[in-house]
């Protein structure tokens, strides 16, 4: 059985993708082409039969008749062998691509995620595969023909040499009519595919924006009438072109075979003299062959989406690089943890301008509760995401109980925090959490934050997700909780709680926190309990203006 596990990181060209897709199911596509191939032989010499049956005498004609149901039979059963391994090996592929695909996203940079965006991968998961499988599909179909055709051009060649030199003339004439055109279809059809891309971006706008687009009537007209509209008209061009001119290729191929023939029977047959049933021969294989090679230039545009579509996941290998995952086991604590000299940078594309957060000096230990504080924009965000170890540092240092923290080792440090960022995202299930008696202590803390009358945990699960914002923040708390991890982040927990659970967090939660010996981060606007944490570190534009301990005044400059 071929394993169907994730794994992480994607061949980085399309022929290497394809490769890798048929791993480890080599011997069934070795089964599958010989049975296309022989099907097709097995349909040339039907053609044969067929003619040899017209200039036979009766004694001949039974045992052909019989040799002809063999054939017959052998094909039917052949096609049908190559089409069901065909179609088995389509849909691992797909379902291949799509654990690879999932594994690689899983195992790349987050600030690359987070820069890269989700439009991209989701059409590759799901159009993208799709093509590929239409791909696997119709390659019995390519091969039996395409072994049928070349079946029939010996065949003719059989018959007569000089025929075969004019049809291999034929056949590079039409090749070169679709050489032409190709690289410009490819193309077309790679920029609609971008476009789709940008497309389904901007469909869940319809979704999450409702809101805002009920209540703005111009604003809803603008953005389905342009926003939408616009790309959704260039995809139908480019497309549209893209295979009209694969058409068009497909059209100059049946024009090069017609003429051929009309060559062929009206002409040649004239000029090199050749006897009537060698030219009964010519008119039915020509006859014989006309649908096999309509199907094969019909095929032109399966191939050419199939070769954008592995291009397109083959790419997630250098736009998502992976980040190294060292064998280091996660640590259960920590005594010290330093950032040195850490820095980050954002490009602004609106604004054309860069964000620099830090340099950043600061330590963190065990039972001490920081809150981070600052206007909006000011880099408490991406200074937790640096803490965290989400962003890789320009510069500096972080270091673990003294030791740095390198590429290798950042996915064991990441391991070291429990987070609630602002955009959290809240899985329907205590998925991966381990704590002992789990369910019992995730009950205690339902009721605790008031949660007990709207949710419960069946099976890991949370009943539902259907929730409050202000409930969904306190259901990523606890889970928080659960995962007893020795540092807490919490960026703007408290921001849209009622004032009772506001208390419940500041004077109840974070003290127990501290007093189980974790650290904690806080992020945080309410002034009102300031006086609760053991320090203060106050940001302004990157930088870390005012760092200062319980006992201090928090203006005090570092
Ligand atoms: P705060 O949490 O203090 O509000 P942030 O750390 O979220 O601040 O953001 C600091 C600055 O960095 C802001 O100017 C913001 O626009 C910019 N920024 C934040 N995240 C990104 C991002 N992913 N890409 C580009 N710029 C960003």
């Amino acid at each position: 059985m071929p394993s169907l596990k994730p794994a992480a990181g994607l061949p980085g060209t399309p022929f290497a993708l394809l490769l890798s897709l048929l791993q480890g199911a080599r011997g069934l596509l070795l089964l599958a082409t010989l049975a296309s191939l022989v099907g097709g032989l097995g349909a040339t010499a039907m053609v044969a039969l067929i003619n040899q049956a017209l200039g036979a005498g009766d004694d001949q004609l039974s045992h052909l008749g019989l040799q002809f149901a063999g054939v017959v039979g052998g094909v039917l059963l052949l096609r049908l062998l190559s089409q069901a391994l065909f179609m088995y090996l389509g849909q691992r592929a797909k379902a291949q691509v799509r654990l690879r695909a999932i594994g690689h996203m899983a195992q790349a940079s987050y600030a690359h995620l987070e820069r890269y965006g989700s439009a991209r991968p989701l059409a590759i998961l799901t159009g993208d595969l799709d093509t590929l499988v239409v791909f696997f599909l119709n390659l019995p179909t390519l091969l039996t023909q395409g072994t049928v055709i070349l079946g029939c051009l010996a065949y003719l060649g059989w018959l007569s040499w000089q025929l075969l030199v004019f049809a291999l003339l034929a056949v590079a004439l039409g090749a070169l009519g679709f050489l032409l055109v190709n690289g410009r279809a490819l193309d077309l059809l790679r920029r609609s595919r971008q476009r789709e891309d940008d497309l389904i971006q901007q469909f869940r706008a319809l979704f999450d924006g409702a809101k805002e687009l009920k209540l703005h009537r111009r604003r809803r007209q603008v953005f389905v009438e342009e926003t939408l509209a616009r790309p959704i008209e260039s995809v139908r061009r480019q497309r549209t072109l893209g295979y009209v001119l694969f058409s068009a290729a497909s059209s100059w191929g049946s024009l090069v075979l017609f003429g051929f023939i009309g060559l062929t029977l009206f002409v040649l047959a004239r000029v090199f003299a050749v006897d009537g049933h060698v030219v009964s021969g010519y008119a039915i294989t020509f006859l014989y062959i006309i649908l096999p090679i309509e199907s094969l230039l019909g095929a032109i545009p399966v191939i050419g989406s199939a070769r954008v579509a592995l291009e397109r996941i083959a790419r997630l290998d250098s736009d998502l690089p992976l980040e190294p995952i060292g064998t280091a086991e996660p640590d259960q604590g920590f005594e010290r943890i330093e950032l040195r000299g850490m820095t980050h940078q954002y490009f602004r594309e609106k604004e054309n301008s860069l964000f620099q957060l830090g340099p950043v000096d600061l330590v963190f230990t065990p039972g001490e509760i920081t809150y981070l504080i600052g206007g909006n924009g000011s880099g408490k965000t991406t200074l937790a995401k640096l803490l965290v170890g989400l962003y890789e540092s320009e510069a500096g240092t972080l270091l673990l109980d003294g030791s740095p923290v390198d590429a290798r080792g950042r996915d064991a440090y990441r391991q070291c925090f429990s987070t609630v960022f602002s955009d959290f995202y809240l899985f329907d299930s205590l998925l991966g959490v381990l704590a002992p008696h789990l369910e019992s202590q995730a009950r205690l803390l339902l009721r605790e934050l008031q949660l007990e009358h709207k949710v419960s945990i069946e099976d890991g699960g949370f009943t539902t997700l259907d929730l409050s914002q202000g409930q969904r923040k306190r259901l990523a708390l606890l889970v928080a909780l659960l995962e007893d991890r020795p540092f807490y982040v919490f960026d703007e927990w408290a921001a849209d709680q009622d004032p009772e659970f506001k208390e419940v967090f500041y004077q109840r939660l974070l003290p127990d926190l501290k007093a189980r010996g974790k650290a904690v981060l806080v992020i945080t606007h309410d002034d009102r309990y300031f006086n609760l944490a053991d320090r203060h570190i106050k940001l302004d534009m990157g930088k870390i203006v005012a760092h200062s301990h319980r006992s201090d005044s928090i203006d005090e400059p570092v």
